[in-house]
């Protein structure tokens, strides 16, 4: 099954700059794939019509099936989100940041408080499980918004720039993060204007640029024309 099927799809802001011509995308369960392109490209538009949170103007988008127009609520938890900005209640501690996330999905109290323990450790946030989110690192943030957005175990996690400004190591340690956890079986997307991000991690590739598909390649392909 895809995880992700997009038929032309379109995006024109109410100022009238097209941010997306006419873009066609597949992807398919497991996989890791990378939207690859630089400032400007379309990326985030593209991010931000998958997690629902800008209007598309024209085309099709399905999320394991389920139908951006027809199925938003069903399309919504099959994927988590993690933006590029950090965009917490500040004042709150990251575990209760955690459970309360689980809570809008419905999961049970006992078990969001065993995820959020167990997302907690698995990012290296335990020490900072009662430490308002605002006291955390840049890093840390950034790893924070990754627990928060696996609370309902999605199906897909989409991650916008996940590692722009961190450092080198924990950028490493984020990387590893996110291959086991595709390794166990979650389809990962993310943007990056890095190459060197997309190779370490990704199977699959788009590069976009000026709202259009340029490039749909696997990396073992890409890399060989390099
Ligand atoms: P939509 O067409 O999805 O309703 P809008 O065109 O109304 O989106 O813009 C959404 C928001 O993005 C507005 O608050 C607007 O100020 C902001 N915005 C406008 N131009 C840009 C830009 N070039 N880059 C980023 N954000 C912008
Ligand atoms: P990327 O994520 O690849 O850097 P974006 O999707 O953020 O690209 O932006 C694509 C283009 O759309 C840019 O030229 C940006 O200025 C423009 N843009 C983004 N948001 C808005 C908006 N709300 N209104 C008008 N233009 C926008």
């Amino acid at each position: 099954m895809a995880a992700v099927s997009i038929k032309q799809l379109t995006k024109v802001y109410a100022n009238g700059f097209q941010a997306l011509a006419g873009v066609d995308l597949q992807i398919q369960e497991g996989d890791f794939f990378a939207l690859l392109g630089p400032n400007g490209a379309g990326k985030s538009t593209l991010i931000g019509i998958l997690s629902t949170l800008v209007n598309k103007s024209a085309g099709q988008v399905e999320v394991f099936g389920h139908d951006l127009d027809t199925d938003p609520a069903g399309l919504k938890r099959c994927l988590g989100v993690v933006p590029q900005e950090f965009n917490f209640s500040v004042f709150e501690h990251c575990f209760d940041i955690l459970v309360t996330q689980a809570g809008y999905y419905g999961v049970k109290a006992s078990i969001a408080k065993e995820r959020a323990e167990e997302c907690l450790i698995q990012l290296g946030l335990w020490d900072k499980r009662d430490t308002a989110a605002r006291m955390l690192s840049g890093g840390m943030k950034r790893r924070l918004m990754i627990a928060r957005a696996l609370m309902h175990q999605p199906r897909l996690l989409i991650l916008d720039e996940p590692t722009a400004g961190v450092d080198i190591e924990l950028r490493r340690s984020t990387w590893d993060f996110l291959a086991e956890l595709n390794r166990k079986g979650t389809t990962i997307i993310l943007t990056t204007h890095y190459l060197e991000e997309a190779e370490h991690l990704c199977r699959h590739l788009a590069i976009i640029n000026h709202g259009h598909i340029v490039r749909n390649a696997s990396m073992k392909s890409l890399l060989k024309e390099l």
